[in-house]
């Protein structure tokens, strides 16, 4: 039931105090952007400004804008790596950050093939909790009752390793979960889950998965609200349970866990809440047993209100996919995060994929804004880019992200392409355009043209002995099957037709491209399981010549026109499609270790 709060918030009545004490600070932070930012900004600069970073702009303790604007240069994560490189090797000297480096983030965006490491410090940790603790009371004003069911989450921790210098090094969900701000969280009605600790926190991901699956099936009438993080976890927990549903409802039947879970807290913590059920495994045996799956989510786990995964950028590509899981089930959309910091929140969690946008908020960290010319790669060195301020940004324009961060990063390009949709009071909301630079994406691996034309010629040097070359390729993310996979169109010619490349050598070249990928996705392949084996489909020679006249005839000009290194237009994939001749599947999982190659 909704509170009579003095601290009322024109974004509705809050569902309790707690919620009213959050809306107001939402409402506070936005009427007050600039002078928000103003603040930010001159903390960092104050607290950092003896640090080697800002010694060497010679920012002389200056803490506002304009001399930090005019002082400082906009940079990328390659700028940092001496600085980075320095930190992971045990230099503890301020050199970004007057806070000591807690640990690295390591980032889904890689550089030279290795995640990203973003160095973090300890209150930061209270940042991410302040924002996450903002989701649920905005989340109230659209769907009432939350706080008398639980959140069928499927979260996950990878695996960590340490620098050189001793710094652990993680994603920033696994460092958020391992955290006392998760684990000891203190109960509160509206955030509770069906995964136990126990299960969040095991490193072996089927064990996990399979942990929480069960207790979600256990609780399935409390359940209220599904999901991931990302659309593509929880297709892939969907997927678990297509393949698992079997020995699931055997345990539930028997009250006998799967002896396959050896994790010593899980078995004692499944032990005391898993109890003979027939009936449950009964009416789940019931639904998983037919062959038509569609609407399982909603047949199995009924009393679900909506799916909480990020469905924008790369995740829009699963929306067909979780609408024909879920029945239709409303998609929320709650967060925009990443490694460097956490951005903001949807303010309006409940509207379609396509209209949602993210209003950043101005506590979080000094945000500025670089125009996007669509087409433009960087800028000319002799007129510098004017950047833009949170309240700046203009609607309708495109903007990339570039922030100033309390760990240490300083006018730093995150990356991302946002669009301005409108303002909450006086911070704009952003429409998540994409990631710049992204060619092919299943789960959070991003791979770039540059990455994909290498893993080409790696390949193909394979096909040299059989006097054939690959004359033009493309590629595509084909997100039908769970998981999702690599096809890379190939066009070969081959001079010698007695000696033609085999099915197993063009295996063979499927692996060979997966090995010359980045490590996220080699990750994906082999510890997460998020992405399947990549194909290779060889296609009739002169295909791509058509894919030029298709494109001509569609007013493309002939003298401009480039092969397009990766498609998703359905007429283009299905003329590629259709002339086909073999398809190759990687044979085997490439290398990939949690340590970072030096
Ligand atoms: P990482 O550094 O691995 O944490 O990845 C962060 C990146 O994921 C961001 O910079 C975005 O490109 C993407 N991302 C995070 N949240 C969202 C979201 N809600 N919608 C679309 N993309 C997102």
């Amino acid at each position: 039931m909704a509170v009579d709060s003095p601290l009322s918030s024109q974004l509705g009545p809050p569902a309790c105090e707690r919620d009213a004490k959050a809306l107001h600070f939402i409402e506070e932070t936005t009427s007050h952007a600039d002078s928000v930012q103003d603040r930010v900004l001159t903390e960092i600069l104050t607290r950092n400004s003896q640090t080697e970073y800002l010694t060497r702009f010679k920012l002389n303790g200056a803490t506002d804008r304009e001399t930090f604007k005019s002082k400082l240069p906009i940079i990328t994560y390659e700028d940092l790596q001496p600085e980075i490189h320095r930190i992971a090797n045990g230099d503890r000297s301020a050199i970004l950050s007057a806070h000591p480096i807690s640990e690295f983030l390591t980032s889904s965006g890689t550089s030279a093939g290795e995640r990203k490491l973003m160095p973090t410090i300890k209150e930061e940790l209270d940042r991410r909790r302040l924002l996450y603790s903002l989701l649920m009371p905005v989340m109230n004003l659209y769907v009432p009752g939350l706080e008398r069911g639980k959140g069928l989450y499927f979260l996950f921790v990878k695996s960590e390793t340490r620098t050189p210098g001793g710094l652990l090094a993680r994603p920033v969900l696994t460092s958020y979960y391992k955290s006392d701000h998760f684990k000891t969280r203190p109960y509160d009605p509206y955030n509770v889950y069906t995964s136990p600790n126990e299960a969040i926190l095991c490193p072996d991901s089927f064990q996990s998965m399979y942990a929480q699956m069960l207790c979600g099936l256990l609780q399935r009438q409390q359940v209220l609200r599904v999901g991931a993080v990302f659309a593509s976890g929880l297709l892939r927990a969907i997927r678990f349970l297509q393949l698992n549903w079997r020995q699931l409802t055997q345990d539930i039947e028997t009250g006998a866990l799967n002896p396959k879970l050896t994790d010593t807290s899980l078995r004692e913590y499944m032990d005391k809440i898993l109890k003979p059920n027939p009936e449950l495994a009964e009416c789940v045996r019931h639904e998983c047993s037919k062959d038509n799956w569609e609407g399982i989510i909603a047949r199995i786990w009924q009393n679900t209100k909506y799916l909480d995964v990020v469905v924008t950028g790369a995740m829009a590509q699963y929306i067909p996919t979780l609408d024909y899981y879920s029945g239709g089930l409303p998609l929320a959309c709650t967060m925009y995060a990443s490694s460097e910091c956490y951005f903001g929140l949807n303010l309006n969690p409940m509207c379609k994929p396509s209209q949602v946008s993210y209003t950043i908020m101005p506590n979080m960290a000094y945000f500025e804004f670089l125009p996007h010319e669509p087409d433009s790669f960087g800028f000319p060195c002799d007129s510098p880019p004017k950047l833009v301020d949170l309240v700046d940004v203009e609607v309708g324009k495109e903007y990339e992200l570039v922030i100033t961060t309390y760990a240490g990063l300083y006018r730093y390009r995150v990356g991302d392409i946002l669009r301005v949709t409108g303002f909450h009071n006086s911070a704009p909301q952003f429409h998540f355009v994409r990631r710049k630079n992204v060619l092919l994406s299943i789960d959070s691996d991003k791979t770039d043209e540059a990455e994909l034309q290498k893993a080409v010629e790696n390949a193909s040097r394979l096909l040299r002995e059989f006097n054939t070359s690959v004359v033009e390729y493309t590629s595509y993310a084909d997100t039908r099957t769970i998981p999702g996979h690599y096809v890379i169109y190939w066009e070969l010619l081959g001079k010698d037709s007695a000696n033609s490349p085999t099915d197993e050598v063009l295996k063979q070249c499927c692996l060979a491209m997966e090995e010359s990928l980045n490590s996220v996705y080699r990750q994906g392949r082999v510890a997460d399981n998020s992405i399947g084996p990549l194909e290779i489909r060889v296609v009739k020679n002169g295909t791509f010549e058509e894919l030029m006249d298709y494109a001509i005839s569609r007013g493309a000009s002939i003298n401009q026109y480039k092969v397009p290194r990766c498609v998703n237009f359905t007429p283009i994939m299905e003329l590629l499609d259709s002339r086909v001749v073999s398809s190759h599947f990687s044979p085997a999982s490439p290398h990939w270790t949690p340590e970072r190659r030096r």
